[in-house]
């Protein structure tokens, strides 16, 4: 029985995730090692690469071989893996061809993908969504990203974009959102519009409000939950999931951010018994990211 190794990388704003995924012929994968190094994004774009394509090539030659990269990365970028939109990552990435930089640079081959879309297709395979035929993932924090999963695949529709549950209009005169529209689920209820309206610093803090019984803490952790609510009842309503599971920093919280998000669900879905709703937390823990990143490194690269 032959054995692939992939690693997976998640490039985040603070710190870079990464995995190495072991693939045996006929079997699960396995998340056989996690770390993290710092991105250093102040140092932009370029810094980045250049020391993030020597940290991998390291863990290639130290650790490896793989048979290839997957890298999930916070935004998302045309056909050519050219950056279109970077959230939360300093600098100036949009344009730059970043599949062609990692081609010219790394000893393997390297696959891209947005980091919610490689959170979906981890929590969809081998954690929170296993054995659902059609799951929609939600992933909570500075920003909210979301996918959906169709019989074990990732659903990019025609467009390549599917999946963007939090950029559903759910207050049509809300705030503008990062994405240019006003009033989606992820401007109303992202990490630091959750801070800014329980008067807090933190996502922690509000939540300690809410523990202690501060009533404008747990009014914004109701705001909050009550636009994701009513994102996910549409994407109920519409696409009629098996599943749909959260994750994220937020979703840390527990039932404190789920009970009134299961509130809202069930509030707005009236043509689905609400018997057939099954939400659930997350699975895998922060490495969710790195471990879909490298399975879609796998589904590219088969070895
Ligand atoms: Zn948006």
């Amino acid at each position: 029985m032959s054995t692939r190794r992939y690693l997976g990388v998640d490039l985040g704003a603070t710190n870079t995730k990464m995995v190495v995924l072991t693939i045996p012929d006929g079997a699960e994968p396995v998340i056989e090692s996690v770390g993290s190094v710092p991105t250093r994004g102040d140092a932009g774009h370029e810094a980045v690469l250049t020391r993030m394509i020597d940290v991998f090539n390291e863990r290639h030659e130290q650790d490896g071989p793989f048979i290839a990269l997957g890298m999930g990365t916070p935004g998302l970028f045309d056909s050519d893996g050219v950056v279109e939109i970077f959230t939360n990552l300093p600098g100036q990435w949009r344009g730059v061809p970043l599949q062609s930089i990692l081609d010219n640079g790394l000893a393997m081959p390297a696959t891209l993908i947005n980091d919610a879309r490689a959170f979906t297709l981890a929590e969809g395979r081998i954690g929170a969504g296993r054995g659902a035929d059609i799951v929609v993932c939600m992933t909570l924090g500075t920003g909210i990203g979301g996918g959906i999963m169709m019989n074990g695949d990732l659903f990019w529709g025609a467009t390549g974009r599917a999946g963007e549950i939090a950029h559903q209009t759910v207050c049509p005169d809300g705030p503008q959102c990062g994405c240019g529209n006003f009033g989606c689920a992820e401007a109303m209820a992202r990490s630091d519009r959750l801070a800014a309206n329980a008067g807090r610093r933190t996502v922690k803090e509000v939540f300690d409000g809410v523990a202690e019984g501060d009533e404008r803490c747990a009014a914004a952790v109701e705001s909050a939950g009550k636009y994701l609510g009513i994102a996910i009842a549409n994407a109920i309503t519409f696409l009629g999931p098996h599943r749909v599971v959260i994750g994220g920093g937020i979703a840390a919280a527990g039932d404190a951010i789920f009970d009134p998000i299961k509130r809202s669900v069930y509030e707005h879905v009236t043509l689905v018994d609400h018997d057939l709703i099954d939400i659930r937390p997350a699975l895998l823990g922060s490495e969710a990211g790195a471990v879909g990143a490298a399975l879609a490194a796998a589904d590219r690269v088969p070895g």
